[in-house]
């Protein structure tokens, strides 16, 4: 069995950048539940529907659909060698819900792995954060262009970079109340388990915090 982590930070820490790139080193899938939730949006399915104002308001998806979300997909076969989670859990209920259904499977978090900035380097970051229309590629305007402008630079594609809806300042402001009130609690919850670490990415570009978890990850004797 592989690496089951758990990715924590505020929105726009770039945990979802290290998420990607973690899941690419160890070979496992990157599951991120608001990519799943913008998924069902997009294709406007009952989910969809049901999630879309929690979305619009940078408000949380109540835990029940969230959690039945998660557990569906980690039945999938492809999270049998571990998974990188990435935007759950982001309650102390979603954390504890997650610990018992791993338990009843047999199994349980490896690590979970804290991605900390700074608030006032969060809002600068969120307001310059575009992501591709076709591939999901993020970037930033400011600390990592696109090579092609406004267009995706990833081999093979060429999508329009597009801002998310949730990105407006107000929204940015609501999602990190929201977080220091609702998810940072379970910073606290895995540091009791004694599988917290924390990587500090004030200032640090996606290379630079990628090494530093590139260590973690080492010492866990799986990269
Ligand atoms: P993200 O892409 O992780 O920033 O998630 C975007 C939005 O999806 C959040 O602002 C929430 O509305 C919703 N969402 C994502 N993950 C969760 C979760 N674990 N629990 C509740 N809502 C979530």
């Amino acid at each position: 069995m592989g690496l089951r982590i758990v990715m924590l930070g505020a929105p726009g820490a770039g945990k979802g950048t290290q998420a990607v790139r973690i899941a690419q080193r160890l070979q496992v899938p990157h599951i991120s539940t608001g990519d799943i939730f913008r998924a069902h949006l997009k294709e406007g399915t009952e989910i969809g529907r049901e999630v879309q104002q929690y979305l619009d308001a940078g408000r949380l998806v109540p835990d029940e659909l969230t959690c039945t979300i998660v557990a569906d997909r980690l039945q999938d076969p492809d999270c049998r060698n571990g998974y990188v989670l990435d935007g759950f859990p982001r309650s102390l209920p979603q954390a504890e819900a997650l610990t018992k259904l791993l338990e009843e499977r047999g199994g349980r978090i490896d690590m979970a792995i804290n991605i900390n900035v700074p608030d006032e380097e969060i809002v600068e970051r969120l307001t310059a954060r575009r992501s591709c229309s076709e591939c999901g590629k993020i970037f930033n305007m400011k600390f990592s262009p696109s090579a092609n402008g406004d267009r995706c630079d990833a081999p093979g594609c060429h999508g329009m970079l597009e801002r998310r809806t949730d990105d407006a300042e107000d929204t940015i402001r609501e999602r990190l109340r929201v977080y220091h009130e609702t998810t940072e609690p379970i910073i606290g919850y895995y540091d009791n388990q004694g599988i917290l670490r924390t990587v500090p990415a004030a200032q640090t570009g996606p290379d630079g915090v990628f090494k530093k978890v590139e260590e973690l990850l080492e010492s866990a004797g799986a990269a």
